[in-house]
């Protein structure tokens, strides 16, 4: 409840941000030192030593290096569970490659990330409320890449369009998009496994890093009142955004810049649908970007919004770094 009445507040969107920890791979090289702390006595607070400066930065939540997955979830967990009274959720990790995206979202074997966690949760409150409520529960993936859409439960690969209001209910379609009813965890499983090889192969196929893609898994709840027949439809998004990384410091020239044009366009383009939603605009830029087109009917008024912002503490990211805190204070 106390959740409830933030999120209320807070205009629905949280801003959270995580720090890696500094892991054996990384300490070879330069700027090995770390740059990144947070203030004991403020939990939302996190302070950027660069050039002898210090800057501090005031978003919702700051995850220590030390925090586990668990710890992490927990503060999503209440978006999670209000998917099945009807939400519409999204749920972004955000930052330059390699400050742990992947590790957030989908984690390891031995530690799940927010995915694998945000859908057992979801069976387990699904079989607390089954007296009085029958659940049906829907997921599909999907890639975009250079602002093309790409299904990630299809092995071919299949490009995929987007249609607005086809059918004249108001609703976003994508024909053609795989879409699986799924039963129990376990089942989930096999998926999930399925969509991360097949972003694997897809960027073999097409000679692209999945670094730069954005992956996104939709997970929609459709609840039915086992007495009155009252339905609910909740749907939560979990997304893992490319990089964030600039383009000028890759040196890109041709189609490596193209497609690193592309990335920094959706990812502004994010960034400008939840500053307007934020600040309460009436116009919200949907349209610039296949990401926040194919997000709109879960990022609008009424939704709920978590934002991952991940970042490295170490010297020879703080450039980065700084852009990435710079982009979810503007948010926050
Ligand atoms: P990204 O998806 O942003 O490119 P990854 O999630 O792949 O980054 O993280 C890079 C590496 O760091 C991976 O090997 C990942 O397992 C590891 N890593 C990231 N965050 C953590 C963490 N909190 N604890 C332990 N290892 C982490
Ligand atoms: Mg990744």
């Amino acid at each position: 409840k106390y959740h409830e009445q933030l999120l209320e507040l807070k205009g629905n969107i949280r801003v959270l941000c995580r720090v890696k920890p500094v892991l054996r791979e990384d300490q070879q090289g330069d700027g090995q030192a770390v740059v990144v702390t947070t203030d004991p006595d403020n939990e939302s607070a996190i302070i950027v030593l660069q050039k002898g400066k210090s800057r501090t930065f005031e978003l919702d939540k700051v995850f220590q290096p030390q925090a586990t997955q668990e710890e992490v979830f927990q503060e999503i967990e209440p978006l999670v569970t209000s998917c099945i009274d009807g939400y519409h959720v999204c749920i972004f990790a955000y930052g330059q490659t390699g400050s742990g995206k992947t590790y957030t979202m989908e984690g390891t074997v031995e530690n799940p990330g927010i995915n694998q966690r945000a859908l057992k949760h979801l069976f387990s409150e699904m079989e607390d409320k089954k007296d009085m409520w029958t659940y049906s529960v829907n997921v599909s993936s999907v890639e975009i890449y250079n602002e093309v859409l790409r299904d990630l439960l299809s092995k071919d690969g299949e490009k995929l369009d987007i249609k607005m209001n086809p059918d004249g209910t108001g609703q976003l379609h994508v024909p053609g998009l795989r879409v699986i009813e799924v039963k129990n965890f376990k089942h989930i499983k096999k998926i999930l496994a399925m969509a991360k090889r097949n972003r694997i192969t897809f960027g073999t196929q097409m000679n692209h890093n999945s670094s730069r893609s954005h992956a996104l898994l939709t997970i929609t709840v459709l609840g039915t009142d086992l007495i009155s027949g009252a339905k609910t439809c909740g749907k939560l998004n979990l997304v893992d955004l490319a990089g964030s990384e600039r383009v000028w410091k890759s040196g890109a020239e041709g189609e490596r810049l193209k497609e690193a044009q592309n990335i920094n366009r959706s990812l502004l383009a994010l960034g400008d649908v939840i500053q307007a939603l934020r600040g309460r605009q009436t116009h919200v830029p949907f349209r610039n970007s296949r990401l926040t087109y194919l997000l709109q009917d879960s990022l609008g008024k009424g939704n709920k919004t978590a934002m991952v912002v991940q970042i490295s503490a170490l010297e020879r990211n703080v450039g980065e770094t700084m852009c990435s805190l710079k982009f979810a204070q503007r948010v926050c």
